[in-house]
């Protein structure tokens, strides 16, 4: 595999509205697109570092594809040798891992001519159940499984909140409740104690991504099933959350944890310890929830993924349309979509 063209597109795109969490307000998603070329064939990636969740900055991912490119020009690589090198030049920058992972599988996929995802497992379905988000899906729209951020209202507001949103969407509808480490033990404790009462799927990332043992400890305070998102951050993280038993419920974002072999690791490992997993995007643009997207499907996710983010950017295209609360693959070659 000769590559004969690597391009990098630094993009910076707003959000329709600032997006707030409890800890972050996010205006813009920045990052970069990669394009590279192989025979005929066109491969694409994503590389956006989330604020907040992810570790390197934007600055390392360019350094991290300039030695990549350095590496690759003009050698002729078997695909073996080319995983090696983007593991190689990605150690500390996931984001670029996926990226990388995710041009090479779109020209690999496209030359077998099949979707990324059933090119790497050929029992992939080619369509995944999302969660909708509060405040931006409407009931009727199909989903089962609504996504609440919490942590940023005072507990009465949460309470009202959550009789507002069991009122509207009925009591079938599983909430999730992302706190994105807004509490302490105390406050989660008393915050779980509250949410009870309704219909909720798990609580998320309750408190601070390094303070598995007080998480551990919250497991024996509520009935609530407990995940962690910005606790993961990659295979070793995964195994330590288990060690301290501090979750029963994994949020996997690609972006942040290195794509789609190390993803994959983290899934296997999880499913051996009964342990849920969730895919979720890292608010990319479409590339990057696209890659997502396949990666889900390539692992045989049976959650609800956390994928239904487009309509929060405003990139200036059509988003992947989602019928009775799920995604699906275009059904093209490879990825699916190109820049
Ligand atoms: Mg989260």
């Amino acid at each position: 595999m000769k590559i004969r063209h690597f391009k990098v597109t630094p993009f910076s795109i707003p959000f329709v509205e600032p997006l707030q969490t409890s800890g972050m307000t996010y205006s813009h998603r920045e990052g970069v697109w990669i394009q590279m070329k192989w025979d005929n064939f066109t491969g694409v990636g994503e590389a956006s570092p989330l604020p907040g969740f992810s570790t390197e900055t934007l600055k390392e991912v360019h350094y991290a594809l300039e030695g990549f490119h350095q590496a690759i020009n003009g050698e002729d690589l078997d695909s073996e040798e080319l995983f090696l090198l983007i593991e190689i030049h990605s150690q500390n920058t996931p984001s670029v891992r996926f990226a990388l992972e995710t041009a090479i599988y779109d020209i690999l996929a496209k030359e077998e001519e099949l979707p990324l995802a059933k090119y790497l497992n050929t029992n992939a379905k080619s369509e995944i159940a999302v969660n909708g988000l509060a405040g931006m899906h409407q009931p009727g729209e199909g989903f089962t499984v609504m996504k609440v951020k919490v942590g940023f209202r005072n507990l009465f507001d949460e309470i009202e909140n959550m009789e507002n949103l069991t009122k509207s969407f009925g009591e079938d509808i599983q909430f999730r409740l992302d706190c994105n480490g807004a509490f302490d033990l105390p406050k989660a404790i008393r915050f779980c104690k509250e949410m009870e009462k309704f219909n909720i799927d798990y609580i998320e990332q309750p408190l601070p991504a390094d303070n598995l043992e007080d998480l551990a400890e919250l497991t024996y305070h509520t009935e609530i099933q407990i995940a962690v998102d910005e606790s993961l951050t990659d295979f070793q993280s995964a195994e330590k959350i288990i060690d301290e038993q501090a979750a029963h419920v994994f949020v996997i974002k690609p972006m942040v944890s290195g794509g789609f072999t190390e993803c994959k690791k983290i899934i296997m490992l999880a499913r051996t310890e009964n342990i849920r997993t969730v895919i979720t995007s890292s608010l990319e643009t479409a590339i990057g929830r696209t890659a997502c997207l396949h990666l889900a499907l390539t692992n045989e996710i049976t959650e609800a993924c956390g994928l239904a983010t487009g309509e929060l950017l405003n990139e200036g295209k059509p988003t992947q349309p989602i019928h009775g609360g799920k995604i699906a693959i275009s059904g093209g070659y490879g990825l699916g979509i190109d820049l």
